[in-house]
């Protein structure tokens, strides 16, 4: 049985190629953090190896020994990311995968991040990618495709894990995980459709004060001038020179709790994300007109994006900074022009 929760989509399509035996020898897992591509991959693995009848049965020695990272024939590749995946890497791979399966019947090497692989280490496992061993299969996991080369994409199987719906997530924590009723409800709405936060989230307190601080920072910002705001527009960018995953997050959260601004402002305060915060958004949702509210939704959609087409950093946040309108204070409830 397939492990992963959701993305039925692909488990059918992966199980298909399986049975028809036409599965292609390199995968291309897109979507974002968390939203379960390494689940995703390692079962795609045991399904590969698996003795049992119906694979993979998550039963058998193989799928047990994939499930805990000890199988000899399964590989997976991942660096942090402030590093490349670099041509060492790949060429101990291509060593790897030039041995026969040891354990299993096929070589399974998972690329985590694969957005992190250097030109020359794309390059060289290009060479793989066009002639693969027998037995041995790739499977790339990447957060943004279009960091990879062309040449790299157009030899992988494309399948792509679309963020799961609230209610999956929910049900999930809960009959999965154990997690109780209340806290799966919230986490299942912070956790924008990617189960593996969620599930850290239930039990890690620091994921959670960390969203806490994040979002401090954000409505502290919208009372403050020019100079504090630069002086964090630096400090972020120079944050994401060592680590992109981390102001896109920020930015994404920052996403997520003006949307719930505009969904508060337009009454439709069920659909909120940020269920574990509505007092706080009625009444910052009071300091900002529609209008503005719609408008810097905008500006984090345009700025997450040109970070994503590598724009200078300090730039796109600095514009950003300036677009952050000032919350007028509370008590003052006649909406004035802008
Ligand atoms: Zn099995």
């Amino acid at each position: 049985m397939w492990q992963v929760v959701g993305h039925e989509r692909a488990v059918s399509l992966l199980d298909h190629s399986l049975k028809s035996e036409k599965l292609p020898h390199a995968y291309l897992f897109v979507g974002p953090k968390h939203v379960g591509k390494m689940t995703l991959a390692l079962n795609l693995a045991q399904a590969l190896n698996c003795d049992g009848e119906e694979k993979p049965c998550g039963q058998c020695r193989q799928c047990l020994r994939i499930a805990t990272g000890r199988h000899a024939d399964v590989h997976a590749i991942a660096v942090n990311d402030r590093t490349e995946i670099g041509i060492d890497h790949i060429r101990e791979m291509q060593h790897e995968a030039s041995l026969k399966p040891f354990e299993g019947r096929n070589r399974v090497f998972i690329i985590d991040g694969a957005e992190h692989l250097s030109h020359e280490a794309s390059n060289c496992l290009l060479k793989t990618l066009e002639e693969p061993p027998p037995n041995v299969n790739i499977i790339l996991l990447t957060v943004n495709e279009r960091l990879l080369l062309p040449t790299v994409l157009s030899r992988c199987q494309r399948l792509e894990l679309r963020p799961l719906s609230t209610s999956v997530v929910e049900q999930a924590l809960i009959h999965r995980w154990g997690v109780p009723q209340e806290r799966a409800r919230v986490l299942a709405r912070l956790c924008s459709g990617c189960l593996g936060w969620a599930v850290a989230a239930a039990t890690d307190e620091g994921l959670l004060s960390k969203r806490g601080e994040r979002l401090a920072t954000l409505t502290h910002l919208a009372t403050v001038g020019r100079g504090e705001r630069f002086t964090y527009a630096a400090e972020l960018a120079r944050q994401f020179s060592s680590n992109r995953e981390s102001v896109q997050e920020v930015l994404s959260l920052w996403l997520g709790w003006w949307r719930d601004l505009m969904l508060t402002k337009g009454g439709s305060g069920d659909f909120i994300t940020n269920v574990d915060r509505e007092e706080v958004l009625h009444s910052e949702a009071k300091k900002y007109s529609l209008t503005q509210i719609k408008g810097f939704i905008q500006s984090l959609q345009q700025a997450k994006e040109q970070l994503e087409h590598n724009a200078n950093p300090r730039l796109v946040l600095e514009v950003l900074m300036l677009a952050l309108p000032r919350g007028k204070e509370a008590k003052e409830t006649t909406p004035s022009k802008i």
